[in-house]
């Protein structure tokens, strides 16, 4: 990939302001470019045939950085994918986002992708939605019409589709203040290490005593999009939390999820994991929960 060149020209800009990053999206075939860890894989297969202009949003600074606040974290569209790892708050407060973090592409790689692109590029495999969506995450756009802000859990459409309007930036991610005795981890298998997910989980619990209070479970890699299973996860609320009920938990994800073959791995395979990984990530959570076994 890295030998090959773009096979086209373009018009490039880089605006300081969202306005005026706003406005250029008004014109015809405008792609935008974050880290371009994506888009410009995309452009060297010459699958950009379209495109006449490349808007670098990289240089806008309201775009860019992490908050924390009573009202949780806000972190900027083209944040880099490697701060929002070191993020001492990240790391506090959202660590199954570290996880998925961490457990991303190359480090190179995460310093130059973003929590955005990673959003708006809407793979199936999206290693941050999982995390996003089980703490309850928010997806901030901005575009013509002024703003709208979408659960992270219905962001995502199809593979490379996603709620985003044309004209339409995607502005930022914003995590809701978690509760106490609360906790949530992600898990992936790859083929190498740093890789595509063959399949991923993220499991979110909360507890009262030994009870499971509330529960949220995300699927990377087994569905056209990313996904949650909110009905399998009702199962496990009002119950004590035990190996055996996690193993069950995950036994009724492995029956539900219809993955398929493609060139990372099997279906089969997929269920098969899923069936261990699940169990583990409710593990995994329920100690940062606070919870004992
Ligand atoms: C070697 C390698 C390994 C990888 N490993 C992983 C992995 O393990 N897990 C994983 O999930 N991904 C992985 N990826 C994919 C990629 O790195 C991530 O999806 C990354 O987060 C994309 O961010 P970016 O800023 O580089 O996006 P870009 O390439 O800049 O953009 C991606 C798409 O989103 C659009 N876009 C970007 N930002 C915005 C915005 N704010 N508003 C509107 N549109 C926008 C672009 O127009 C483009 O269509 C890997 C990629 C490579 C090259």
């Amino acid at each position: 990939m890295n030998t090959r060149i773009i096979p086209k020209e373009y018009n490039y800009t880089a605006p300081q302001t969202l306005a005026e990053a706003l406005d250029i999206l008004k014109q015809k075939n405008v792609r935008v470019l974050a880290g371009g860890t994506d888009l410009i894989v995309r452009l060297k297969m010459g699958s950009e045939e379209a495109m006449e202009t490349m808007l670098d949003i990289k240089r806008i600074p309201e775009l860019k950085g992490i908050a924390y606040c009573e009202k949780g974290a806000h972190i900027g569209a083209t944040t880099a994918l490697a701060d929002i790892e070191e993020n001492a708050e990240i790391i506090k407060n959202y660590p199954a986002l570290r996880d998925a973090l961490v457990a991303m592409a190359a480090i190179a790689v995460r310093h130059m992708g973003t929590i955005g692109g990673n959003f708006v590029n809407a793979s199936p495999v999206a290693d941050t939605a999982g995390p996003v969506m089980v703490y309850g995450g928010q997806v901030h756009l901005k575009g013509p019409e002024g703003e709208r802000v979408i659960p992270a859990d219905e962001f995502f459409v199809g593979p490379g589709k996603s709620q985003l309007k044309e004209g339409e930036l995607l502005t930022a991610i914003t995590l809701p203040v978690q509760p106490a005795d609360s906790g949530a981890a992600f898990f992936k298998k790859t083929r190498v290490k740093p890789d595509i997910s063959k399949i991923s989980t993220t499991v979110y619990v909360e507890r009262d005593g030994e009870t499971i209070t509330n529960c949220r479970i995300a699927m990377g890699a087994v569905a056209a999009k990313p996904i949650t299973l909110p009905e399998i996860a009702k199962e496990a609320i009002g119950k004590k939390a035990s190996k055996a009920l996690f193993a069950e938990m995950a036994a009724k994800v492995a029956d539900t999820i219809k993955p398929i073959d493609d060139i990372r791995s099997t279906a089969e395979y997929r269920k098969a994991v899923a069936n261990v990984m699940v169990a583990e990530a409710f593990e995994v959570a329920w100690k940062r929960a606070g919870g004992a076994l």
